[in-house]
């Protein structure tokens, strides 16, 4: 099979392997969709202690049941030819986390994509652990496989929203034009916010797709200052929520700033591991009652949530892919996603028919 290659460093190549069996208590899938991932570009750029070459990455995965192995017992059935997208933490399956299902969270947690073969190649094996973690989610009627590569990230962005209790009259501020801040806009508007305020300082590419989503106030932070808008905006209380779906300490920091009493903030975009300490005045989550959450990757709950927001046309997928690739030109895609010229890139493995 035809499957892209991470030799390394600023090494992908598109080359012919063998295609892979499907083996007992596993599931095989044909291969129709992967969207990059801003994980996939780093790993390109720098590297992943899970990832060790030559490896298949790609975790953003929709394609068709091609065959399922012996001894499968799936409580919601599955099979050939159903259209899928495949979860990606897997985890231990006896930790306390697994016991409760979160299996991002599992010690030992390995995903597809990264420790696993994932989906830049024709055909990928749902590993058996994956297979009794049920991470095959048929797709909803009326999402196509290339809509429904856009559920994991989604799912990610629901993840970190899970802890967020926003609701109607809310006002959000999110630090961050990629993807992820756009799909954290548009869920929040979903789940009702009144408001929602987006800052980036690559201030083209947020007005270039923001323009897309509507009601979104977009701030240039080079040309205002932030809390002043936001104090603004919000008649002098404070933000609601703040969300920083960008790995920049400086969004951390004056996020909290920016926050009323009860506010709740999340730290969804991670920072650079060998510097992530940062400075803040504890007193502003005391004396105004602040939350602070976290938040890494997403499970099948979340996946199945972002499937449905997708199939309601909740989410408008056609607005947030703005690129589709073959697997031949993957080192252009990644390269796109890489400058932020496009919000999403997805790399078509088979086309799913559909224009
Ligand atoms: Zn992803
Ligand atoms: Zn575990």
């Amino acid at each position: 099979m035809k499957a892209a290659i991470y030799y390394g460093i600023q090494d992908i190549r598109v080359e012919e392997i063998d295609t892979p069996v499907c083996g007992k208590g596993e599931i095989k899938v044909k291969v129709h969709y992967c969207a990059i991932c801003g994980t996939d570009v780093r790993i390109y750029l720098s590297g992943h202690k899970k990832v060790i070459p030559p490896a298949v990455i790609g975790h953003e995965i929709t394609g068709v049941v091609e065959e399922i192995g012996s001894d499968v017992k799936y409580p919601e059935k599955i099979q050939k030819g159903d259209k899928v997208v495949l979860v990606t933490s897997i985890g231990c399956g006896v930790c306390k986390m697994c016991r409760k299902g979160f299996y991002n969270l599992c010690p030992d947690t390995k995903a597809i994509g990264y420790f696993y073969p994932g989906g830049y190649a024709e055909y990928v094996i749902v590993p058996a652990p994956a297979v009794k973690q049920q991470a095959v989610i048929k797709l909803p009627e009326g999402v196509s496989l290339k809509e429904g590569a856009l559920i994991e990230a989604l799912s990610c962005a629901i993840n970190g929203q899970n802890y967020l209790n926003i609701g109607e009259g809310d006002i959000v501020v999110i630090y961050g034009g990629g993807p992820i801040g756009f799909m954290h806009a548009v869920l929040a508007l979903a789940e009702g916010a009144e408001k929602v305020i987006m800052v980036d300082p690559v201030y083209e590419r947020l007005e270039k797709f923001g323009r897309h989503f509507g009601d979104i106030l977009l701030l240039d932070p080079k040309k205002i200052n932030v809390k002043d808008e936001v104090m603004k905006q919000t008649g002098g209380y404070g933000a609601d929520v703040v969300i920083t779906a960008c790995p920049a300490k400086q969004a951390q920091i004056e996020g909290l700033g920016l926050l009323g009493s009860k506010g709740r903030i999340s730290l969804f975009g991670g920072l650079p591991k060998d510097d992530s300490f940062i400075n803040i005045d504890a007193n502003l989550i005391h004396y105004k009652e602040l939350s602070v959450f976290g938040s890494f990757a997403s499970n099948r709950r979340d996946f199945i949530k972002a499937a449905k927001l997708i199939s309601e046309r909740k989410i408008d997928a056609s607005k947030f892919i703005s690129c589709v690739v073959p697997l031949e030109k993957i080192n252009e895609g990644i390269e796109m996603v890489r400058q932020g010229e496009v919000l999403k890139c997805v790399v078509e493995i088979n086309s799913d028919g559909r224009p």
